[in-house]
């Protein structure tokens, strides 16, 4: 993409209302703009990173085995007075008549929904185990929605529901879930911890949130410093090893970390002095298994392999999409922008061309840009008339790890400049052999 024919309207001055770095580099990169309390258009740079964040968790989901589909943001509100939750959910939920006068609502979530697509097609245990996911808009009506994308009130949300014959099967879905999203963060280049947490209107007692440490975060958390240096790491995973997934939950869980809900003193105390932590948290995610509270109210069996009919053991599972985009920022930046790890930043490299108009400049810049191009990658090219300090300064607020600069008098030596944006180090090298080590750095990777 070429800048000038791009759509990146950043900002230079401060938006008084951000509050946090998350929200203020958003807003200054042109990321998004608010269109109402807590609803935000998402410009064309933030788009991008929301597809970017939206594929790695399809990647991980299908690899896990789950199934994508996708359900409507509207509902009848038939189905949560089946579950009862109708009257229950409160506040947050948006209701909405139609032109029928019948009651419709906004989804906060899509339990009723899944089970009621459940009941209707599955009657054996043979068509077990399932788990169905979509990534879809949901609308909860924060009383506060704030931090830009971290509260809003429409965001977008992975939710997966599994429907198991066992209770045993279930929490081996449960521990896909967990295996799947520790993934699905550490590709993202995040440390999301997982911690015991509380079950709120969803109901259920297993549930884990996963947290992102970071001074900003809504959540007060208290751990075992120990749980930070575990990491997934590139090991095989088969998502049919049950052993192994529960050999997993088991090494991710056994230290203590635990949000105030379920916060234990005693236990608490009973950590070594020197690693015990409490502090800040941003939740990205939470996987729940609930048995058989909607399949019960709401009739979803089947028949086992002795011919009984029983409700299915259910749980589901979230990962807040839109959220995550604040919390890679909260958790890579400084105090010139932000610094998007690469897989999920929205070009690869960006290419600064200090002398725009000079002939040879030009020549190397487009030389540069189509061979990157050839090799799947997706460049930036700053081709504006703007002077290189404004050029660096908007390059260091979007973000790009990788920053090719291209002047005539490197040129002249036959070399560009390699600059990293997360060390700042720079290495003066020939065209080619940029090309080459920025492919070398995205794998085969490509947008
Ligand atoms: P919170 O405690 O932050 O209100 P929650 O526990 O109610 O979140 P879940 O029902 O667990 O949320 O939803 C799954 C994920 O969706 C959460 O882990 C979070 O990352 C994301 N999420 C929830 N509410 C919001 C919101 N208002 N804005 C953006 N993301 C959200
Ligand atoms: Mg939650």
């Amino acid at each position: 993409m070429r800048l000038s024919r791009y759509f990146l309207p950043v900002l230079k001055e401060t938006p008084a209302e951000a509050q946090i770095v998350s929200h203020r580099y958003m807003l200054r990169a042109g990321m998004i703009k608010q269109a109402s309390a807590g609803i935000y258009s998402w410009l064309p740079l933030g788009y991008k990173v929301l597809r970017r964040v939206e594929q790695i968790v399809h990647e991980e989901q299908i690899r896990a085995g789950h199934i994508p589909m996708l359900m409507p943001t509207l509902q009848s509100a038939d189905l949560w007075r089946e579950s009862g939750r109708y009257d229950d959910y409160g506040e947050e939920m948006l209701r909405i008549k139609d032109r029928h006068d019948r009651d419709m609502l906004y989804g906060p979530t899509n339990e009723e929904l899944i089970t009621d697509i459940f009941r209707s097609n599955v009657t054996s245990y043979r068509d077990l185990p399932l788990t169905l996911y979509h990534i879809q808009w949901k609308f909860r009506d924060e009383i506060r929605p704030r931090f830009g994308v971290m509260r809003g009130r429409e965001f977008l949300m992975k939710d997966g529901y599994n429907f198991d014959l066992t209770k045993e099967d279930a929490l081996h879905a449960y521990n896909r879930h967990l295996v799947s999203y520790l993934r699905t963060y550490e590709r993202m280049g995040l440390q999301a911890i997982p911690m015991r947490a509380a079950s709120g209107p969803i109901g259920g007692d297993n549930t884990h949130e996963f947290l992102v440490l970071a001074e900003t975060g809504e959540s007060e958390v208290f751990y075992d410093s120990a749980v930070t240096d575990i990491r997934l790491g590139e090991r095989e995973i088969d998502y049919d090893d049950k052993a192994q997934c529960q050999a997993i939950l088991e090494e991710f869980t056994a230290l203590y970390a635990r949000t105030d809900e379920t916060h234990d003193e005693a236990a608490f105390a009973a950590i070594p002095e020197a690693r015990r932590r409490s502090a800040r948290g941003i939740e990205v995610g939470q996987i729940f298994y609930f048995g058989t509270k909607y399949s019960e109210p709401m009739g979803a069996m089947v028949t086992d392999a002795d011919g009984n009919r029983v409700p299915v053991h259910m749980g589901s599972h979230g990962i807040g999409v839109s959220r995550l985009l604040g919390a890679i920022i909260e958790a890579s930046h400084d105090e010139r922008g932000i610094i998007w790890p690469e897989g999920v930043t929205p070009f690869h490299v960006g290419i600064v061309n200090l002398k725009q108009g000079d002939g040879a400049a030009d020549v190397a810049c487009d030389g540069l840009y189509a061979a990157l191009a050839a090799r799947g990658l997706e460049p930036l090219y700053d081709d504006t008339a703007e002077r290189a300090g404004a050029k660096f300064a908007t390059m260091d607020l979007i973000g790009l790890p990788w920053r090719i600069t291209v002047g005539p008098r490197g040129l002249a030596n036959g070399v560009v400049e390699l600059t990293s944006r997360r060390t700042g180090e720079s290495e003066e090298m020939s065209p080619e052999a940029a090309v080459a080590k920025v492919a070398e750095i995205y794998g085969r990777s490509s947008l």
